[in-house]
C-alpha cells in the first residue's frame, strides 16, 4: 500500500473521532482573544498521542512540528479555533453550552480534522520528508487577527509554503473548491464620532444638529466607490451602526458611526481612506462640527500563490479521492481573512471544503444558524493529507 493510501484509509477510519472532536469544540465555544480553554482541549489531545506543542504570538496560538528527520520542503498547515459572539439558535445535543457564544464559522470543524491529520502525520512521520508545521491559531475574526502576532513571534521561520482551508455552506458538500491570485478581500473598519451642540428641537439656530452631519456623511460617503473606483475594479463601503437614538423634541449633540470597507486590491485600501478623510473634513466645515475618525486599516487582501495554488489543486486532482465530489474554481469570496497575513510572508493558497446542509437549510457563515454538513470533514482531513504528501515529494 502506498503512503497516500495508507493515510487516506486511516482517516477515513478516523472519521467519526473527528466528528466527535469537532461536536465537542462546538459545545465548548469561546470567543477571539479568549480561547484558552479551547487550546488546553487541543493540547492535551497532542500531549495524549505523544506530540509536542509550542506557543507562538500574544494569545493561545501554538504549533505541533512533525518532523521527518530528513531534508526536504517545509509546509505549514493552519486551522483556525476561535468561536462568535452569537447566541445559537440551532437545537443540536451538541449545541453551544457557553450563552452568546457560538462556532458559527465551522472553525470548529478544521480544528477537528487538523488535529487528526496531524496525528495520523505524526505516526507515519517516519515515511515523510522534511516537515510539517501545524499551526492553531486564535482569534481569526477579530482585529488584529491571531495570525499577525504569531507571525511576528516567528512562526513561519523556515516555513516554505502556508497551506488552510476553510468549509463553506455556500458551496456543495464534499466539493474542492479554490481560486487563483486575489481570492478574498481586505479589510478597513472605522469609528467616526460628529460632535455639534445639543438644545432644543423649536432652536435649531443655536444648536448645532450632529444627526443632520451624521446623514450628510452616510449619502456623501455612497459616492466613494460608485465615483472613485474603477468599474473594473471592486470595493464596498458599508455604515454598519449609526447611533442617532434621542428624543422628539431635543437636538443631538453627536452621533457615533461604524463602518466596514472592503477591497481586492492595496491601491484601492488608500484611495478608500482618502476619499474618506475628505469627505469627514468636509462635513467639518459644511456644519462646522467636530469629527473624530478612528480608522483601522485590518486584513490584507488574500492573495493565493498561482503555483503553489495549482500545485496543490493538481495533487487533488490527481488522487480522485471518494470524498471529493467535485474541483472547482469558484471565485473570488467577498469575507475577509487573516489568512492573509501568512500568504504576504510566504507563497500560500487558501481553499475551501463544501459544507452545504442536504435539506436545503444552509445558512450563512456567522448566522446564529450556521451548520454544516459533517462529512465535509473527512474530504477536508483527506485534501490536506494528500496536498501534504505529494508537496512532501513522499
Ligand atoms: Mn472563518
Amino acid at each position: 500500500m502506498t503512503l497516500q493510501t495508507e493515510l487516506m484509509v486511516a482517516l477515513k477510519e478516523a472519521e467519526p473521532e473527528i466528528i466527535k472532536l469537532r461536536r465537542m469544540l462546538h459545545a465548548h465555544p469561546e470567543v477571539s482573544f479568549h480561547e484558552e480553554e479551547t487550546a488546553k482541549i487541543i493540547k492535551s489531545f497532542y500531549r495524549r498521542n505523544g506530540m509536542q506543542t509550542v506557543n507562538y504570538g500574544d494569545g493561545y496560538g501554538f504549533v505541533v512540528d512533525i518532523n521527518s528527520g530528513k531534508p526536504g520542503k517545509r509546509l505549514a498547515l493552519r486551522a483556525d479555533f476561535d468561536a462568535l459572539a452569537v447566541q445559537e439558535d440551532n437545537d443540536l445535543p451538541f449545541k453551544s453550552q457557553n450563552p452568546g457564544v457560538m462556532h458559527a464559522c465551522g472553525h470548529d470543524g478544521h480544528t477537528a480534522y487538523l488535529m487528526i491529520l496531524a496525528r495520523e502525520l505524526y505516526k507515519r512521520r517516519n515515511q515523510l520528508s522534511g516537515m510539517v508545521r501545524i499551526l492553531h491559531q486564535p482569534a481569526e475574526e477579530v482585529s488584529p487577527g491571531g495570525a499577525k502576532s504569531m507571525i511576528k513571534d516567528g512562526v513561519l521561520d523556515g516555513i516554505d509554503n502556508v497551506l488552510g482551508a476553510h468549509v463553506m455552506s455556500s458551496m456543495p458538500t464534499r466539493s474542492f473548491n479554490y481560486h487563483l491570485a486575489e481570492t478574498q478581500t481586505g479589510r478597513a473598519n472605522f469609528t467616526l464620532i460628529f460632535t455639534g451642540r445639543g438644545g432644543h428641537a423649536s432652536m435649531p439656530h443655536l444648536a448645532n444638529d450632529a444627526i443632520v452631519a451624521g446623514s450628510y456623511f452616510v449619502t456623501a460617503l455612497q459616492t466613494v466607490v460608485s465615483r472613485r473606483i474603477d468599474p473594473f475594479d471592486t470595493a464596498s463601503v458599508t455604515i454598519g451602526s449609526f447611533d442617532g437614538v434621542g428624543s422628539f423634541n431635543a437636538i443631538k449633540q453627536s452621533v457615533t458611526l461604524k463602518g466596514d470597507v472592503r477591497i481586492m486590491k492595496e491601491t484601492t485600501r488608500k484611495t478608500i481612506r482618502t476619499q474618506i478623510e475628505q469627505l469627514v473634513h468636509g462635513v467639518e466645515v459644511m456644519f462646522g462640527v467636530t469629527a473624530k475618525l478612528d480608522y483601522d486599516d485590518n486584513y490584507p487582501v488574500l492573495y493565493n500563490d498561482p503555483d503553489f495554488t495549482k500545485a496543490v489543486v493538481a495533487s487533488v486532482k490527481k488522487a480522485k479521492l471518494a470524498s471529493v465530489t467535485a474541483i472547482t474554481d469558484c471565485g473570488p469570496q467577498d469575507p475577509s481573512e487573516d489568512f492573509a497575513y501568512y500568504a504576504q510572508e510566504r507563497p500560500s493558497a487558501f481553499i475551501y471544503i463544501g459544507c452545504d446542509v442536504a435539506d436545503g437549510k444552509s445558512h450563512p457563515h456567522h448566522s446564529s444558524s450556521f451548520m454544516m454538513d459533517e462529512s465535509c470533514l473527512l474530504t477536508a482531513a483527506q485534501v490536506m493529507g494528500t496536498a501534504t504528501l505529494v508537496y512532501l515529494g513522499v
